[in-house]
Parts: C-alpha cells; sequence; structure tokens
C-alpha cells in the first residue's frame, strides 16, 4: 500500500531513508530546516568503516576525555556548561563505557556496516559518487599505539571482520603514492570512502526523478497529533500532513522529538575538516592517523583531513584552535607535508548527533505510533545510512527490520 513517509531531516540519514521508501513506492516529503548545509552530511570524512564496531561509550575514552580537558588543540573535549543536560548524558556514557557494552553492540555494528557497505556497491554501480574500495589504514607512530590496534584488529578478527597488522614496509608497499613516518599499522581491506557532498547529490538526484517532494529552508517547529498517531508536522509554512513520519533531525533530534515527549538524550560532537585542493603527495587509501584521531581521505583530486569530538553546546562557535590540532598532526605521519602551510585554508565543521552509549536511536517509539526515529549515528552516520535507510523503510511497510535493533530502542532512556 502506498503511504505518504514525512521525513524531517535532510541529511545523509534522512535521504537514505527518503531513497528506499521511493523505492518502494511511497510517496516522499522531506522537510529540511536550512538552505543549504545539510548538517554533518557533507565535509565528513566519507569513511564506510566495518571496522568501527566499537561504540564511542567505549572503556579508556573517560579517561581520554579528562586527560584532554584542558588541550585547546586535543581530539576529544567535553565543554564544561552548566546544564543539567550535559550532566546525566556524561553520567549515562560513564555507565555505558564497558567491556560489556563492547561485546554486546559489536555484532550488531559490524552487521549494519556491511549491510551498507554492500548497498553502496548497488548503488556505485548505478551512479559514481566516488566509492573506492581499498580498504582503510589505522596508523599508529608509537608502539604502545600498535600495540592497542593490534588487539583491536583481533577484536575484529574474531568478528569476522578481516584485518591485517602491517610493518613499514608492508604498508609502504600497499600505498607506495605517501610517505608514511610510522611504526606500523592495521589495515581494514573491507572498508571503503567516498566523496559524501557527491553521495548526497547524488540522492537528491535520485529523489527529484523520482518525484519526492524536497522542502528545504522549511522548519518543523511542532506537531499535530490525533489519538496516538501523528496527524502532521507543522512548520512555519504550514501544516505537512502524513501516514508516516521519519525523525532524522541529526544534532536537533533531541529538542525536535520533545514536543512528543520523546526522550532522546544527546549532545551535539562538533568535528571540522579541511580539504586541501592539490596535496604534496595524494594517498590510494583512506587513513586514521591513530594517537592524533585525525582522518584522512582522498577524494578525487583533493584530499580531506578531519577530526575532532567536542562535545558541545549546538549555537557555540567553531574553535579554530582545533582545526590547528588537526594539522599540526599531519606532517608528524605524512613527512612529505613538512613545510606545507594547511593554516591558512578554510574549515568545515559539523555536529555529530551523539547519544550517551554511543549507539544510533532506530525504530518505533511508544511517542507515537506512526513515527519512526533514526537519529544519533554519531561518528558512522555516513557509514550506517543505507543500512538505516533499508531498515527504517521495511518498518514502514510493517515487515520485520532485518536486524535485531532491541539495544538501538529510542525509548531505552525514557
Ligand atoms: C569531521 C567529521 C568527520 C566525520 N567522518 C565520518 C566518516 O568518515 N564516516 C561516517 O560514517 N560518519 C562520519 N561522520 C559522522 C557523520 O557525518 C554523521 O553521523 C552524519 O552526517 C549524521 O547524519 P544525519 O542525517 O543524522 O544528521 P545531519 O547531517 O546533521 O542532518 C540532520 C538535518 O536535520 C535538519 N533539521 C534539524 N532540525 C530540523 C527541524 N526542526 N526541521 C527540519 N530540519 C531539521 C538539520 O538542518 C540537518 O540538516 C563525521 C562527522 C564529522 C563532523
Amino acid at each position: 500500500m502506498t503511504k505518504h513517509v514525512v521525513i524531517i531531516g535532510g541529511g545523509v540519514i534522512g535521504l537514505s531513508v527518503a531513497a528506499e521508501c521511493v523505492a518502494r513506492g511511497h510517496r516522499v516529503t522531506v522537510i529540511e530546516a536550512d538552505p543549504v548545509k545539510r548538517g554533518a552530511s557533507l565535509g565528513n570524512a566519507g569513511m564506510v568503516v566495518p571496522s568501527h564496531f566499537v561504540p564511542l561509550a567505549a572503556p579508556g575514552m573517560v579517561a581520554l576525555g579528562l586527560k584532554w580537558m584542558w588541550n585547546p588543540e586535543s581530539p576529544f573535549y567535553i565543554e564544561p556548561r552548566a546544564d543539567w543536560g550535559l550532566v546525566t548524558w556524561a553520567l549515562r556514557f560513564m555507565a555505558s563505557a564497558t567491556r560489556e557494552h563492547v561485546e554486546r553492540s559489536g555484532p550488531l555494528l559490524r552487521d549494519l556496516h556491511l549491510a551498507s557497505r554492500a548497498r553502496y556497491a548497488q548503488l556505485a554501480a548505478e551512479e559514481d559518487f566516488g566509492l573506492v574500495r581499498k580498504g582503510l589504514l589505522m596508523l599508529c607512530r608509537t608502539g604502545h599505539a600498535l600495540e592497542e590496534e593490534a588487539a583491536t584488529a583481533r577484536q575484529a578478527q574474531a568478528l569476522g571482520v578481516p584485518a591485517d597488522v602491517l610493518d613499514p614496509a608492508a604498508l609502504a608497499a600497499l600505498d607506495p603514492t605517501i610517505t608514511m613516518a610510522v611504526e606500523g599499522g592495521v589495515h581494514y581491506p573491507q572498508d571503503c570512502h567516498l566523496d559524501p557532498s557527491r553521495f548526497v547529490a547524488a540522492l537528491e538526484r535520485r529523489l527529484r526523478a523520482a518525484g519526492a517532494d524536497l522542502r528545504w529552508s522549511t522548519e518543523v517547529t511542532g506537531w499535530r497529533r490525533s489519538g496516538g498517531r501523528l496527524a502532521a508536522a507543522v512548520t512555519r509554512d504550514g501544516e505537512v500532513a502524513g501516514d508516516e513520519f521519519v525523525l532524522c533531525g541529526g544534532a536537533w533530534s533531541e529538542a525536535v522529538g520533545r514536543g512528543l515527549g520523546l526522550r532522546l538524550p544527546m549532545q551535539a560532537g562538533r568535528g571540522y575538516s579541511v580539504t586541501v585542493a592539490d596535496p604534496v603527495q595524494q594517498p590510494a587509501l583512506c587513513s586514521i592517523l591513530t594517537e592524533a584521531r585525525v582522518a584522512v581521505t582522498p577524494m578525487g583530486e583533493t584530499l580531506r583531513f578531519g577530526g575532532t569530538m567536542e562535545i558541545t553546546a549546538r549555537d557555540s562557535p567553531p574553535r579554530p584552535r582545533r582545526v590547528a590540532g588537526i594539522l599540526k598532526a599531519v606532517p608528524e605521519y605524512f613527512p612529505a607535508f613538512r613545510g606545507v602551510d594547511l593554516g591558512g585554508l578554510p574549515f568545515w565543521s559539523g555536529l555529530r548527533p551523539c547519544s550517551p552509549d554511543g549507539l544510533p536511536y532506530l525504530g518505533r517509539t511508544r511517542a507515537a505510533g506512526n513515527l519512526v526515529v533514526a537519529t544519533a549515528h554519531a561518528m558512522m552516520g555516513l557509514s550506517l545510512a543505507p543500512a538505516t535507510g533499508e531498515i527504517v523503510a521495511r518498518l514502514v511497510d510493517g515487515e520485520p527490520p532485518g536486524f535485531d535493533l532491541r539495544l538501538l530502542d529510542p525509548d531505552r532512556w525514557a
């Protein structure tokens, strides 16, 4: 049966949900507050990562956050502020950051990333958005970091995710296009990268061609209910009625859902990226500079450096010192960049939607019978977007989602 599906948020999650819904013959309206920016979805590092089966809330993260608290160039930072939402989020984060939580979440995250990877491959066969399937390198400058990464690689192998620990010679043979000053690294051959702007543009073209109603510069300010269901999303330009509603509002989702009685504890995790048009060397593979927590992604002729997880108020201004921290790390791993001035380049910043346990909110909710929540993908939203789209489309059609979604229940903190 054809339904009218109203999607709030036009980032990569909202558009992926929309694409899967139109593919199933539904009528789709996407409501997006911003005219152009698409939240966190355009300037990110573009990595599709079955290797990322460890959620943000993991052992060691609390200690790292405290250690880096006072360093303005550090990659992980919680901005202290008098905000009860932040206090309860931080307490829940600390309680979630356990080995058991990581062990419980790993198989599900692996399966979701792999499902996304498979869908990305299908979509890339239909339209080019720069998908490169050569894997990801976790590069380590120190023996200590390499030991930690090798331990994670063993966990990956136990989960069936291929991972190879490599010495500098093997790394150089794998990617001879860039000089590396590292102790070693781990290669995750199943990981991929793509250009997120090109992917979002491809989704938009697909949706327009299918006749979807894409309403930019339109903010959802409230809801109209009818019994236990939603009748319409309210905007300043009037109401948008629908049969099914999907909340994909990124870091704004908690605020948008509050009017419905939804409890989606969330903090914004700001990250930054800088894209270099003519890099002195261009790697063939994407990588993460492990100790610095910097992501490096070749995108066509350009090279993008991204990083920082700054838990902050959504309206606080970006902090250029953090961008300096990202760029400072580059020549330490890639010495060809020594003496190259990356400092004057414009930077992009985006807000990752972060739940306290580092897992998305995905599924139906008690708040309204015809509402699906799909948000809080934190550092993995691009990677998990196609699988999220498929799951939501199945839920809209009343089918089993294909995954055990209990860990992702949007009502788990309610
Ligand atoms: C530096 C950086 C690097 C990253 N690298 C990667 C990576 O390599 N791989 C990966 O998987 N992920 C990565 N991420 C994370 C990824 O970018 C996010 O998880 C993803 O973009 C979230 O998508 P979204 O659609 O949920 O949110 P968003 O992209 O933020 O979209 C939400 C949209 O909802 C809209 N909205 C909000 N409120 C309303 C309202 N009331 N009415 C209408 N519209 C509304 C907003 O305007 C926004 O456009 C990175 C993030 C950053 C910052």
